[in-house]
């Protein structure tokens, strides 16, 4: 397998040193060459780094940027993808050093009829900066021209990246096997005869979702058939519990969000219904009233069960189904010798009239003879 550097020239568009712009703009379409290159490379096994410079700077900083993160690594080859302006029409690839002569021609040949554009050849320099200055044997390829009419009818990223990829490594990308694919948008997964799943879930290691673009939602819920699902940052789909914008949730094993009372190893907890509070689906914590029953949801969502302290007063929460549901609190109510008053809390250090008759409690609770 191979080792590679490659960026893409210039500073991002509109910034700095941006590159050439005609009917298409070399900041961006560089990029979007350099990205499906990286990711055709990578998906054959290859070692590759990218030394693009996204900084806005100047022409030389840009450069010495490049050629600093290039010379970082030991590779075989560095590659530098430009596109071409001045009038001209087709491809052509740069060198200084002989050895990558072959190597040239190859990209040459191969974006030519790849997309359909003048073969213009091999050209040598000893005035490209970054031909002169990388450790190992580079090579600047010169796509096609922004400023050409036919070029841009025929101009096409995938078919580029492609191509050079078939140049450098000599298997070919297309009919090989599916991959996934990333672009200046976001992910997407490319099948062997070049369609994509677009609009529709897809199972590979796990179940993903694809825009009607052909993008995988990525961060990101999705309101499918009346369900709730979330794509997490890596495009997979989030099941179990999932921590979301200071949120918890849960999706069940299907990816469903849960709400409503769930019982999850041996816990209930409760994920909000009605999305007023807090977002329907977030788990709530502390006290809430359900129908005419209080219930505790702990700081890790668990409903309480039996006694618990807070706030300076202990209050009982029911553990068993007899006279109300398990987990709601008790009130007015005597609990193995204590008593929950009307608002739940433990009596204790007072008197109270309970049921016509005068009960002292001590500072514990218990009742004083
Ligand atoms: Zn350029």
């Amino acid at each position: 397998m191979g080792t590679y550097n490659i960026h893409a020239g210039h500073c991002p568009h509109g910034q700095g040193a941006g590159g050439a712009v005609g009917y298409l703009k070399e900041s961006i379409e560089d990029r979007a060459v350099k990205n499906l290159l990286i990711a055709n490379l990578k998906s054959q096994g290859n070692t590759v780094y990218d030394c693009t410079d996204d900084t806005n700077c100047t022409v030389r900083q840009n450069l010495q940027r490049i050629v600093a993160k290039c010379n970082a690594h030991s590779v075989e080859k560095d590659v530098s993808i430009h596109l071409n302006a001045g009038g001209g029409t087709g491809v052509e690839v740069w060198i200084v050093n002989p050895a990558m002569e072959s190597a040239a021609a190859k990209i040459c040949a191969e974006v030519a009829k790849s997309i359909g554009i003048r073969n213009r050849g091999v050209k040598y320099s000893n005035n490209l900066y970054v031909l002169n200055h990388t450790k190992a044997p580079a090579l600047l390829i010169e796509c096609c021209f922004v400023d050409n009419q036919t070029d841009y009818n025929q101009w096409n990223v995938q078919k580029c990246a492609d191509a050079i990829t078939n140049a450098l490594t000599g298997h070919k990308m297309s009919g090989t096997t599916a991959t996934w694919v990333k672009d200046n948008i976001g992910w997407w997964y490319r099948y062997t005869d070049g369609s994509y799943p677009k609009a529709q879930w897809v199972e590979l290691d796990t179940w993903y979702y694809f825009n009607a673009k052909g993008y995988a939602l990525a961060d990101e819920w999705l309101y499918y058939k009346n369900k709730w699902y979330y794509l997490k940052k890596d495009c997979r789909m989030a099941v179990g519990w999932q921590q979301i914008d200071g949120y918890w949730y849960y999706l069940g094993s299907d990816g469903v969000m849960l709400d409503g009372w769930q019982q999850i190893k041996g816990k209930w907890y409760y994920l909000d219904q009605e999305g007023e509070e807090r977002p329907h689906g977030a788990m709530v914590t502390g006290e809430m009233k359900d129908g005419n029953h209080t219930y505790y949801l702990q700081d890790n969502g668990a409903m309480a069960k039996g006694w618990i302290k807070r706030k300076g007063s202990w209050y009982y929460y029911n553990e068993d189904n007899n006279c109300q549901p398990i987990g709601s609190m008790m009130r007015n109510h005597w609990q193995g010798g204590y008593y929950l008053k009307d608002d739940g809390r433990m009596a204790s250090g007072e008197v109270l009239e309970i049921g016509g008759e005068k009960c002292e409690f001590d500072a514990d609770g218990k009742v004083k003879k």
